[in-house]
């Protein structure tokens, strides 16, 4: 795995030369990237990399479109969003976009609870790997 040196610490408003902490959590192994200063922890790496997953609706009036973040209605800059926009999910966060730039990387951990959402809202949905 290739880290960079230095990172910048939000807390402490600089760039600090980090520790790097390989933590085991939930059998997981992980890289925590810790401040020397204030030990905030201001990144963490899953080792090997977490697998990152797209959420899709496969039911309804906007099957095959990729659960994303809620639109907030401002200017859509890119014709293709401004040709289909995002509509988003009543009752949840979620914004469903027919672009794959708009969908959101879920965990493993994240989908399950996100599918059972949909699925309480009455949506099919089918997760797909993110980056494949
Ligand atoms: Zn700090």
């Amino acid at each position: 795995m290739n880290l960079p040196k230095a990172v910048h610490c939000d807390n402490c408003a600089k760039t600090v030369e980090y520790r790097a902490d390989q933590v085991v959590r939930d059998g997981k192994s992980k890289v925590e990237i810790v401040c020397p200063d204030c030990h905030s922890v201001i990144a963490m790496f899953c080792d090997p990399p977490a697998k990152l997953f797209h959420v899709l609706i496969t039911s309804g009036p906007h099957a095959y479109r990729y659960v994303g973040i809620a639109h907030n209605g401002g200017p859509l800059r890119n014709p293709d969003l401004q040709e289909t926009p995002p509509v988003n999910l009543p009752d949840t966060s979620y914004g469903l976009w027919l672009q794959k730039g708009g969908a959101i990387e879920f965990s493993e951990d994240e989908v399950g609870s996100v599918e059972l959402q949909l699925k309480e809202l009455g949506y099919e949905t089918e997760v797909s790997e993110a980056w494949t």
